[in-house]
């Protein structure tokens, strides 16, 4: 078993990561700018520590859980010449797939080994243990990552190369992203046309129009009771973090020349939307398409 874990990036979602690999065993040295953070990775049983790249010197697997690419760079710069050669590099966040490359090329210059793993599963998943990992990178180092991947979730995918993890994570939450509003325009279209949310969705939860976010995420209160919708739209999935993955994918589309236009429709629209909704959950943009619909038609 790899015994030595430095872990940088210890919020929403790091903090819960970080915690669990030490209740299963693992010598985790941890560190973050933010003093609750720490006092919380303390509490939980890691040692942490002051320096970034202190988190990184003599440990066999460094993981990082932060906010975007730009950051991750940055701290690499550190970690990197800290760490013994080969170690295991993995990258948790969520960031451009340009970034996660470039992340990767630097550590395997720098004699390392690296894997992007984003996670889907949100807080929830990060405390309980069963985050889906999407992971990118060479099939040796994916295997010498996997033990310590399965403790943090219930899910873990080899994708491919560098960077397919981070395309992988994007490409869903794109699709997840578009669905979401076409799934609230048919809603609203039906509120206009006299079709209940009820008798929506029997009938398309089992027809051609269904999808996951009907069946599991039903954007109106009612149908799912477990939906973020039945409690005032209470996260849930943030719309600030849908806005940035769709951010993401855009770039991606662009970047890859992709004809992409409800994807890159998606990011605008949630773009809009995020500026006074940021902490609700995404799927409240149904309460957008509803308010910025006029009450009557075309004459
Ligand atoms: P967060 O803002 O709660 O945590 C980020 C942490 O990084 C903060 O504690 C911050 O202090 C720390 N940090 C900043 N600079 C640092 C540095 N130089 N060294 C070490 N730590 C540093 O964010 P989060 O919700 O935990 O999300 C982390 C990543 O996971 C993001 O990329 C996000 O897109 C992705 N993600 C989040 C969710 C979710 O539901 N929150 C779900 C899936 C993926």
């Amino acid at each position: 078993m790899t015994e030595k874990i430095g872990f940088l990036g210890l919020g929403h979602m790091g903090g819960p990561m970080a915690a669990n690999l030490v209740k299963a065993g693992y010598d985790v040295a941890a560190f973050d700018p933010a003093p609750a953070a720490r006092d919380k990775a303390r509490e939980d049983g890691a040692t942490v520590v002051d320096t970034a790249a202190a988190a990184a010197t003599g440990r066999d697997v460094v993981i990082t859980m932060l906010p975007n690419g730009k950051l991750v760079l940055d701290v690499y710069a550190d970690l990197l010449p800290a760490a013994n050669p080969g170690t295991l590099f993995i990258d948790c966040s969520t960031i451009d797939v340009a970034d996660a490359k470039a992340a990767a090329d630097l550590a395997t210059a720098a004699g390392h080994r690296a894997l992007d793993a984003p996670v889907s599963g949100g807080v929830a998943g990060a405390a309980a243990g069963t985050l889906t990992f999407m992971v990118g990178g060479e099939a040796a180092d994916f295997a010498a990552g996997l033990a310590v991947l399965e403790v943090m979730g219930g899910k873990v995918v080899h994708c491919g190369g560098a960077g397919v993890g981070q395309a992988a994570k994007i490409c869903n939450n794109m699709l997840l992203g578009v669905s979401m509003v076409a799934l609230s325009e048919a809603l609203v279209l039906g509120e206009k046309l006299g079709l209940s949310h009820q008798s929506f969705f029997d009938v398309v939860s089992t027809a051609s129009g269904q999808s996951w976010a009907l069946t599991s995420y039903c954007p109106v209160p009612g149908p799912v009771p477990t939906s973020p919708a039945n409690n005032d739209y209470q996260p849930g999935f943030a719309t600030a973090l849908m806005t940035k993955d769709l951010g993401l994918a855009a770039n991606a589309l662009r970047d890859n020349g992709v004809d992409g236009a409800l994807g890159a429709l998606a990011a605008e629209i949630y773009t809009r939307f995020n500026q006074d909704n940021a902490g609700r959950d995404f799927s409240a943009i149904v309460t957008d398409v509803r308010n910025r619909s006029t009450r009557e038609g075309a004459q």
